[in-house]
């Protein structure tokens, strides 16, 4: 009996639990849904999935099958074309992705099928790691070493990239119109393959994970693996990052503490999907209120202080060299995103909701629980966020962490030209406005 696998943020032939036990009984069918909600991302990253997709195909022999329509149409009519009762899938944990599996197993049930949810993007799925009396961890220190508790298994064997019965297509994937839209920061397509991927992965680990805890916050340096992007789109599991951090360590033990550091960043990751599975509304909404709601700038002069961000035009260079990065390559180094989103919070006083919408449009590797909950980390919202009054200032991170100011000269042609924009703020002035913001926001309103 054949079963389906629906393709999720999974499209990926190694350790792949789903797939493993769709081909379990021999080979299986496989359908990807080009869903409404997918056909809202930004182009750029439309594009890049549909590279991913293609590629997916390309090692199975173009048996894969991606059609337009809603999940549980698509993933319904597969199963009836090929006779699948069961439908395997891994199981997601964001509002939309449990949206999506309820509708889905739905569909199957009312014809008798059954979905079969297996793994999950993370190491240790969300909802699991909690305190001893059973509710969920709000610091993140705590939550890191009970998760390390815990464990997770080695990745799972490959599957095999013969083993699929072939499904029909809608989409040309081939004939993308948009392929061509993304350049690298270092001047090279990012790959769209998993093979390039866990290449790259293997060429992190022999190289730059040994400087990895001195060289990770400096944007100009190709000192972090960029894992963001195969993770988002499930061409890597976070499994296969730890296990390869992991077995460097124990080959090398000069390369523990990189190897320890790394696997707490990616830790972040997993802390954050836990907390958005426990405040689904922390997609929009503030887990905690710092300062009053009149703090916040509005009309005109909001919209022309959000202009000048998001075009790259403060006047700030490493401000402005961040957001023509991602304008130009869909991609921001960590440490510039903390800087330009405390930039727009905190100097140009414009929520945070705002901003992570620009990066929901702009970022290759966009994820809901990562991009809303690193905002509400910046806004001093979150759990175990950065506190409020901490207010980057954009030059002495430039000092700090481009000293050569090599990053911001890349991305800023005009830098030491009239051309330059004037700084559109005083950074001194606005940082004791947000201060007094936050001062305020503790005092008890009169009404309580
Ligand atoms: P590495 O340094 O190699 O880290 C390894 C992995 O650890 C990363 O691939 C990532 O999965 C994880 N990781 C590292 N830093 C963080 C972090 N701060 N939070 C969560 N996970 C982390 N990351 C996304 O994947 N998608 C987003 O939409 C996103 N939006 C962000 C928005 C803001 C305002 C900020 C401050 C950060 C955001 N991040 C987001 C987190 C982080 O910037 C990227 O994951 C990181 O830049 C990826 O580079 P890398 O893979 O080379 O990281």
């Amino acid at each position: 009996m054949t079963s389906l696998w629906w393709i999720r943020r999974d499209a990926r032939l190694n350790d792949n639990p789903a797939l493993l036990e769709a081909q379990g009984d021999g080979p299986a069918a496989a359908v990807f849904a080009w869903s409404p909600a997918v056909r809202l991302w930004s182009g750029r990253r439309r594009a890049h999935l549909a590279r991913v997709l293609w590629s997916l195909s390309e090692d199975t022999g173009r048996s894969v099958g991606v059609r337009h329509g809603d999940p549980a149409d698509v993933v319904l009519e597969a199963a009836r074309e090929v006779g699948a009762t069961v439908v395997c899938a891994q199981h997601e944990y964001s509002p939309s992705g449990l949206r999506e599996q309820r509708a889905v197993e739905e569909a199957l049930t009312h014809d008798g099928r059954h979905l079969r949810l297996v793994g999950s993007p993370y190491a240790v799925a969300p909802g699991r790691v909690l305190k001893a009396d059973g509710t969920e961890y709000q610091v993140f220190t705590p939550f890191r070493r009970a998760w390390r508790d815990h464990g997770w298994r080695r990745p799972a064997a490959p599957a095999d990239p013969r083993g699929f019965v072939p499904v029909s297509s809608d989409i040309d994937l081939d004939h993308d119109a948009a392929l061509g839209d993304i350049q690298d920061p270092l001047g090279y397509p990012p790959p769209f393959t998993e093979t390039a991927w866990l290449e790259r992965l293997s060429d992190f680990v022999a190289g730059p994970l040994a400087q990895y805890t001195s060289e990770r916050d400096l944007p100009n340096v190709d000192a972090t693996s960029r894992m963001s992007i195969p993770l988002a789109y499930g061409q890597v599991h976070p499994r296969t990052l730890l296990a390869a951090a992991e077995d460097a360590a124990t080959a090398n033990p000069d390369l523990s503490a990189s190897a320890a550091t790394f696997t707490s960043e990616v830790a972040w990751r997993e802390f954050h999907a836990n907390v958005l599975f426990h405040h689904p509304d922390a997609l929009r909404t503030s887990l905690r209120q710092v300062i009053p709601d009149d703090a916040w700038a509005t009309g005109k002069e909001a919209d022309d202080a959000f202009d000048a961000w998001r075009d790259g035009r403060t006047g700030f260079p490493l401000v402005d060299a961040g957001m023509r990065e991602m304008a130009a390559t869909g991609m921001m180094h960590n440490r510039v995103r903390m800087v330009v989103a405390s930039f727009l919070i905190k100097d140009l006083h414009v929520p945070w909701q705002r901003g992570a919408d620009h990066f929901r449009r702009g970022l290759l590797d966009y994820d809901d629980a990562q991009n809303q909950l690193n905002w509400q980390w910046v806004a001093g919202t979150g759990r175990d966020a950065a506190p409020y009054f901490r207010v980057f200032n954009p030059d002495g991170q430039g000092d700090k962490f481009d000293p050569l100011g090599a990053y911001v000269r890349r991305w800023l042609p005009d830098l030491d030209t009239p051309a330059y924009p004037e700084r559109i703020v005083d950074h001194q002035q606005e940082r004791q406005i947000a201060l007094a913001d936050f001062t305020r926001g503790k005092r008890p309103s009169p009404q309580s």
